[in-house]
């Protein structure tokens, strides 16, 4: 979301007639869109902030906009006084006055408010890639998880009518891309607030009918809002990639409950076993946050059996931060850092045997890719399979030409933990 809220960014500014120069040091106007998911990620935007204004700040335009600028607010000009606008993401519609205001020699300029219906709906966007494009079809996040700033940071949950995505989707697929992939915070809790009041089912076969798309993905899906229609319109149309990135967070009961999750271990499984069930074989991907105040050894012992039965195809984990605004931070039994590295060793290594044997699995199927690049250093090209796995596979020499953008049907020959490795059949389509 904030890759796309930066293609958004960019877009705005390209339109009001700036222009995008390679390196920061060239650059008159200088923007830092952050995360403050972690305290790591938060960390990094000051150091950056400093560094830069020692070596090369002079006389340019700072501003820093996301989730560490809705956060800390003001108090970023005291800790980096050569600031100039602090704009959280829920009010870029504003943007453009916002830039009026600094060109017209304003030294600080915020937009705080969470308080807006709109979403951040821009023609303006410049896209990074020419294949796959983003749109965000729900913003903000009415749930209360107790270890998150997103509630905070991003405020409550808006949803984008249906009409407004196809429209956005029959564009995208106008100007030459084949893939979307449908954003939100919890992108599952989608409600069309037109009279047409789709749910989230709904606006995915909608989005796989636009012609010319040939793959659609979605990200995040919160388990509580997993409805099984999902899983039959994902069986119903393979343009739905057949992936769910389905977070869990912990594996034990006790943790979910004091995590605020909204659902049990067991109503967790059952949609698994939907998606276990398609037609179609899903990937199933997840994330995990290990050392949340209180998880015992007992715990943690039950996320990792949980790793066991679903047999994840990837995951993303995390030591828990904690985080300013947060129902976790007053909580008791903090685990110490030693033992949330230890335990995020220990789970990483249990998955890493897990992706080790799920890969090898595919060796001899046959897999269509989406060219994503090129590796000059290997001679292989970097392709996605349907169900997000890279796959790197060589091919014929084609007089140099580009494959990018490009599907492929490739064999696959090899396998490691994180990728697979193949043989094109040549055929391109
Ligand atoms: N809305 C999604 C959901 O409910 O699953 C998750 C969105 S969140 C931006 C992405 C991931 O960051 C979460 O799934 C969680 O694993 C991780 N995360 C969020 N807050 C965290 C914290 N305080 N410490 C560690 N990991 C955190
Ligand atoms: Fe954060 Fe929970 Fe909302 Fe996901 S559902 S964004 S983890 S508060």
């Amino acid at each position: 979301m904030n890759a796309h809220d930066s293609e958004k960014v960019v877009g705005t500014l390209l339109a009001r007639g700036y222009r995008e120069v390679p390196t920061p040091e060239e650059a008159d106007l200088v923007l830092y869109n952050t995360c403050s998911i972690r305290d790591k990620a938060e960390q990094k935007v000051f150091t950056r902030l400093q560094n830069f204004k020692r070596e090369a700040g002079k006389g340019k335009v700072f501003a820093v906009l996301g989730c560490v600028a809705q956060q800390e607010g003001e108090r970023i000009f005291e800790r980096a006084p050569h600031v100039s606008l602090v704009a959280g993401s829920a009010s870029y519609t504003r943007l453009p006055e916002m830039l009026v205001q600094l060109e017209e020699g304003n030294r600080r300029v915020t937009g705080l408010s969470l308080d807006t219906d709109e979403t951040f709906d821009t023609p303006f966007t410049r896209r990074d890639n020419p294949h796959r494009a983003y749109i965000t079809i729900i913003e903000g996040c009415d749930k209360s998880c107790a270890y998150c700033v997103v509630p905070f940071t991003r405020g409550p949950e808006r949803s984008r009518t249906g009409e407004s995505v196809l429209a956005e989707a029959r564009r995208l697929a106008e100007s030459g891309y084949t893939e979307i992939q449908l954003l939100g915070q919890n992108v599952n809790s989608y409600r069309d607030p037109s009279p047409a009041a789709w749910d989230f089912a709904t606006l995915l076969a909608r989005t796989a009918e636009v012609p010319g798309i040939r793959r659609v993905r979605y990200t995040t899906s919160h388990p509580r809002d997993f409805i099984k229609a999902i899983v039959d319109a994902m069986d119903s149309n393979p343009v739905l990639c057949n992936h769910v990135h389905l977070p869990v967070q912990s594996g034990s009961n006790r943790v979910l409950g004091a995590m605020q999750r909204l659902y049990t271990r067991e109503q967790y499984l059952e949609r698994i076993a939907w998606i276990k069930n398609a037609r179609r074989k899903m990937a199933l991907t997840t994330d995990i946050i290990v050392g949340f105040p209180g998880e015992t050894e007992a715990d943690f012992e039950e996320t990792l059996t949980l790793l066991d039965e679903v047999q994840y195809d990837s995951l993303f984990s995390f030591k828990y931060s904690p985080r300013p605004n947060t129902a976790a931070l007053a909580m008791e039994d903090k685990i110490p850092d030693a033992e949330k590295a230890r335990r995020l060793m220990v789970l990483n290594e249990k998955q890493r045997a897990i992706q080790i044997r799920r890969n090898a699995e595919f060796i001899g199927s046959l897999e269509e890719v989406l060219v994503e690049g090129h590796n000059p250093a290997t001679g292989q090209w970097i392709g996605r399979t349907s169900q997000n796995r890279t796959l790197n596979f060589t091919h014929p020499p084609n007089g140099g030409a580009s494959l990018v953008g490009r599907y492929l049907n490739v064999r696959v020959t090899r396998s490691g933990p994180n990728s697979l490795a193949g043989e094109s059949a040549a055929n391109v389509m």
